[in-house]
């Protein structure tokens, strides 16, 4: 992890004035650490006095005023943008002069993020009407067949032919987002139209904003300069251009002084740190580096191996991949193997790990032609990337051109299978073929397994948790076999990214001691700078305004780096934001007249097609694209060939193990490369922002895997018996529990070998998937050319049920590549649903909430020392979709109700009850009872190692903080489930421990230093709802009754502030029904 550098002192020396800067956000108190006295904000000040005779601010003091008010008139009746000649025409009207695009200019170069002044798509414009007149009529379900005979008439629907007219908006933009909450974002309901009074307030709250903006500028002016003559030469790059314009290409290609604006080649991009310098001065640059450290460049360091490879593989290596000697860590990898140990190599991304599994597999081929081989990968498209590599090595290499190298996966035809089996040397495949192809035909593959000298598996780190303790399973079945069949000679080699501790988990996952660690990097790397970015507060005076949002200063940035050819990925937490970035990202490089720079972006992320997937990985590898912009899809090592710049928008749900996995996907060796992690204004973000150095120092977690599942083991056992009948030696590989789960789960014959129970035949592999059963999905229809020439129904994507829920609803916005659909229309009977292109400006966001609910006890456990009791059981799901809303730019435009079925399902889960008495001194003492309980669920998973495959029921800062009485009322009780689809097993667990979790929770948020909740605490990257809905005290106060602690005084408030009824969403909790006989297990 890069070394401790110093960071910027941000702000502190005089950070330069520049123009257009000087507008509505930089505090005059930000220069902390200066001691300047501050500038008049409100007054024009005696400095503007000095500067007489300089006609200022009357230049255009009286046109600021004149669009000020024909703006906020417009504002006051309508909630949508405005053509600029409409503008043109009232102010005109009022100034009795002629208004020049080159006077707005100089507004906007002034006042940069006040003004809107852009051409925007004009299908765009005329959707805005159409939300307007939709949401007049405010229909209990989106009013459809209105949008859709409107929209599919006219020219907004209906691909790209007419997207190139674009019209010309003018529009003043609020800085706040209105009243502030210390519960972040939430104000619902429409947006009213302003009254007269408030009209007068905008007009002079934007008034004053100009005012000092000016005087700003003034300040920054010196003597020699005159300040209208530089607002003037500044407007210049403020001049909109239309992009459906003849003449766009040609303008957009050069700047005001007539610079060419061509994206560099990458080969001769500018340095990483110049651009960082280069950054720093833009108008838009506010502080956000809030944390800035550099790695330097590491040379490589090479080593002859011994034994010398043979001159035809070095010939292969130096003709296919140019490589003329090894790295220090690729020789001790490749001399244990040839020692007869297993490895495990953990080094950075890009560190030449393929070339460890692959010169073994040349050597041994070489010395017998026998040898087989097998390349596991987490995913196929790693696999076929890894095939063609491997083939085209044994291409070049003298005497194994002939070798037969084939991928064997899912997606392998039947009637090719045999051939294969037959033929291979070596197959790449993945842990579920071996599961369920595989190992049950060992009598097919005999001869591949007897012959097996090296088996690789790539990304070890993927195999954790719940699919790594399975994957732990197979290994060991799969070690069984082989033994049967002769083969203990296999090595298993393994690459893992950076991860806490390679060898334990390398032993672990393939029940092997022996082991060889290499973790000292001997591969080059150039520089690399790290910065954490946090967006500006919305008002700079007022820490609880909230801060601007992290998207649009990931996209921004982004834009900036790419036209300078500098190549981005920007990793989004999930799909949506990785479609709301696309979407940005295309209006945003339209406005800018970048269609060069647009036409080289794409969006990636899990639910596009395979053929999709390919198509953009092989246009990213050939260095087609400037920008990625994609989801943790993307983590794993596809091959999308070299990238500068890593853009992280939101810190990384996988925690930090993905937050540096993300950082390593830029940088390649001789070019310096940047990574950038955007803060989100949750609390975990937030967090980082102000303990940096933990994103580098901290040591990551543990990775966990479960080997004492009985549950588990036993399927596994009924898989293994089918390969070959059990015996009780095989405890070397299964474990103490193995005989146990054999006498009571497993069918013995008289020899005493154990068999798979017959209800589990013919194929017991069939009962288990390893990662959790495949969901089914709903096929997502384009209707958009359907009735026009030539035009067909094209599947856009492939939605799991899970999900299909929450992005497919009729009226709901659908976000492809970052283009807009409407859902027209969804049946959930046929799992089908109809979209339509649609330029639309706003989005769509589900409301919805998810009762989790206990509904059968089957277990009860004693909590230590506490008179209360822990429960596992069955748990009932319930999503409701109720509606959605319509937002643009964070505000709601309109709110649609939905009538949509409920999703139910059932899952197994366990609980603990809030005393009565508890509930009660909460709401007593101002403590809100949704925040203690949803703090105390985090604090609870996070001491828990198996929590990744555990959920619980989230708090909705929606549904809490809402203004109108919630109907749903909770029970008071802490809940957590097994995710629905999985193989379960992990609620279980944490029903086993209980005790110890309670305790371990409670030690944890007490001895915390934060003061409201932390990442160590309470916080927990995968909260569903951002740990929106939190209270430190809360959690304590919860923790403690549930373990039968006195609760100190301390915790409750003195004078407690008052909870609103509204927020009164908690309910004391009613015992779940159990058998009669459930005896009550000792704690
Ligand atoms: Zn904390
Ligand atoms: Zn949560």
């Amino acid at each position: 992890m890069p070394p401790r550098q110093p960071a910027k002192q941000s702000g502190s020396t005089g950070r330069k004035r520049k123009l257009g800067s000087a507008g509505t956000d930089v505090p005059d108190a930000d220069n902390n650490g200066s001691t300047t006295a501050k500038k008049p904000r409100t007054n024009k000040g005696s400095k503007a006095k000095q500067r007489e005779p300089v006609n200022w601010p009357e230049y255009f003091d009286s046109l600021f005023k004149a669009l000020n008010t024909v703006l906020a008139f417009c504002a006051s009746r309508k909630n949508f943008a405005i053509t600029f000649p409409v503008v043109r025409q009232s102010v005109e009207g009022l100034l009795k002069q002629p208004l020049d695009l080159s006077k707005v200019a100089e507004l906007k170069a002034l006042l940069p993020d006040t003004v809107n002044f852009a051409y925007i798509p004009k299908a765009e414009l005329r959707i805005h009407a159409e939300s307007q007149d939709t949401s007049k009529r405010r229909e209990n379900s989106p009013d459809y067949a209105a949008f859709g005979s409107q929209g599919a008439s006219n020219s907004s629907v209906g691909a790209a032919a007419d997207d190139d007219e674009h019209v010309l908006v003018l529009d003043l933009q609020e800085n706040s987002r209105g009243k502030k909450s210390s519960n972040p974002g939430f104000a619902h309901g429409l947006p009213p139209a302003l009254t007269p009074e408030a009209t007068k307030k905008l007009i002079n709250k934007r008034n004053e904003r100009f005012i000092q903006a000016v005087n700003e500028l003034l300040e920054a002016t010196s003597k020699h300069d005159d300040p209208v003559t530089l607002l003037q030469a500044a407007a210049r790059d403020h001049i909109p251009i239309d992009p459906s314009s003849r003449s766009f290409n040609k303008l957009s290609q050069s700047d005001s002084k007539g610079n060419q604006r061509i994206v560099p080649d990458p080969a001769d991009r500018p340095a990483v740190d110049a651009v960082i310098e280069e950054i720093e001065e833009q108008e838009w640059y506010q502080d956000q580096i809030v944390d800035k450290r550099i790695v330097e460049a590491k040379d490589g360091h090479i080593e002859e191996i011994d034994p010398p490879l043979s001159e035809t593989i070095a010939q292969a290596l130096r003709d296919s991949r140019k490589i003329t000697s090894l790295y220090t860590h690729q020789v001790a990898a490749i001399r244990a193997l040839s020692q007869g140990k297993h490895v495990i190599v953990s080094t950075s991304t890009a560190s030449g790990k393929s070339v460890i599994y692959q010169v073994p597999v040349l050597r041994f081929l070489e010395e017998d032609p026998a040898s087989t081989a097998m390349f596991i990968y987490p995913t196929k498209a790693l696999a076929q990337d890894q095939r063609l590599a491997l083939e085209q090595l044994l291409y070049t290499c003298p005497g194994l051109e002939h070798i037969k190298v084939y991928n064997y996966d899912g997606d392998t035809p039947q009637e090719l299978r045999a051939g294969i089996r037959e033929s291979a040397s070596v197959i790449f495949t993945n842990f579920d073929m071996l599961h369920a192809s595989i190992l049950p035909h060992e009598d097919l593959w005999r001869r591949f397994l007897k012959n097996l000298k090296l088996v690789a598996v790539d990304e070890l780190h993927y195999y954790s948790n719940i699919f790594g303790s399975h994957v732990a399973q197979v290994m060991r079945r799969f070690r069984r076999v082989c033994a049967a069949v002769g083969n203990r000679r296999t090595r298993f080699v393994s690459c893992s990214a950076t991860i806490a501790k390679p060898k334990q988990h390398m032993q672990s996952i393939f029940g092997i001691e022996d082991v060889e660690e290499v973790t000292e990097d001997g591969a080059p790397s150039g520089r690399k700078d790290y910065l954490v970015w946090n967006p500006p507060l919305i008002d700079p005076m007022d820490e609880t305004s909230g801060r601007r949002g992290s998207l649009t200063e990931a996209t921004r940035l982004m834009r900036f780096l790419m036209a300078r050819g500098i190549r981005v990925i920007l990793f989004c937490k999930i799909r949506k934001s990785c479609e709301l970035a696309m979407k940005a990202l295309r209006s945003e490089l339209a406005a800018d007249g970048r269609q060069d720079i647009l036409d080289r972006v794409m969006a990636y992320r899990g639910g596009y097609s395979q053929h999709d997937r390919r198509k953009i990985e092989a246009e990213a590898f050939s260095g087609n694209l400037l920008g990625i912009v994609a989801t943790n899809a993307l983590e794993l090592g596809v091959d999308i060939g070299v990238l500068d710049a890593v853009i992280m928008l939101g810190f990384p749900m996988g925690g930090l193990a993905s937050f540096r996995q993300q950082a390593g996907r830029a940088g390649r060796r001789a070019r310096d490369a940047l990574a950038v992690f955007v803060a989100d204004q949750f609390p975990i973000d937030q967090h980082y922002v102000k303990n940096p150095s933990e994103l580098f120092d901290k040591p990551m977690n543990d990775l966990v895997i479960d080997l004492d599942s009985k549950v588990m083991l036993e399927a596994h056992l009924q898989c293994a018996a089918h390969e070959m009948p059990l015996m009780d030696d095989d405890a070397v590989y299964f474990g103490p529990h193995m005989k146990e789960i054999c006498d009571t789960r497993l069918t013995q014959d008289k020899d005493g070998w154990y068999h798979t129970h017959p209800k589990f035949l013919p194929f017991p592999a069939k009962h288990i998937s390893l990662r959790g059963g495949e969901e089914e999905k709903y096929s997502v229809i384009d209707i958009t050319r359907v009735g026009k020439p030539g035009g067909y129904p094209q599947i856009l994507e492939e939605v799991e049920v899970s999900r299909a829920l929450f992005e497919l609803y009729e009226g709901g916005v659908f976000i492809h590549q970052g283009l807009t659909f409407i859902v027209k229309e969804i049946s959930h009977d046929s799992k089908i649903a109809k979209l339509l292109r649609s330029d639309v400006n706003w989005i769509t966001e589900p409301r919805d909430f998810t009762n989790t609910d206990a509904a059968q006890t089957y277990r009860i456990r004693e909590i230590k020392d506490s008179p209360w009791r822990a429960y596992y059981g069955r748990v009932e799901l319930k999503t409701v979709v109720y509606g959605y809303f319509k937002n643009r730019n964070k505000a709601i435009i309109d709110a649609v109700d939905l009538d949509t079925p409920p999703y139910e399902r059932e899952s197994t889960g366990m609980w603990m009850d809030v005393p009565r008495p508890t509930l009660e001194l909460m709401k007593n003492s101002g403590i809100n009872a949704a925040e203690a309980i949803h703090a105390a669920e985090h604090a609870f998973m996070n001491r828990f190692a198996l929590a990744a495959d555990l959920k619980t029921e989230c708090k909705v800062a929606e549904k809490e903080y809402k203004a109108t009485t919630s109907q749903r009322k909770r029970p008071a009780r802490l809940i957590f489930y097994d995710p629905t689809g999985t193989n379960g097993g992990v609620a279980v667990k944490a029903f086993d421990h209980v005790s110890d979790l309670l305790q371990r929770a409670l030690d944890t948020v007490e001895s915390c230093p934060c003061q409201e909740g932390c990442a160590a605490c309470i916080d927990s990257p995968t909260c569903k709802e951002g740990n929106l809905v939190s209270s430190k005290t809360g959690a304590l106060v919860v923790l403690k009754a549930i373990l039968g602690r006195p609760i100190d005084v301390d915790l409750i408030p003195e004078y407690p502030e008052p909870i609103a009824a509204t927020q009164d969403t908690i309910i004391p909790a009613v015992t779940v029904r159990a058998a009669e006989d459930i005896e009550v297990e000792k704690a």
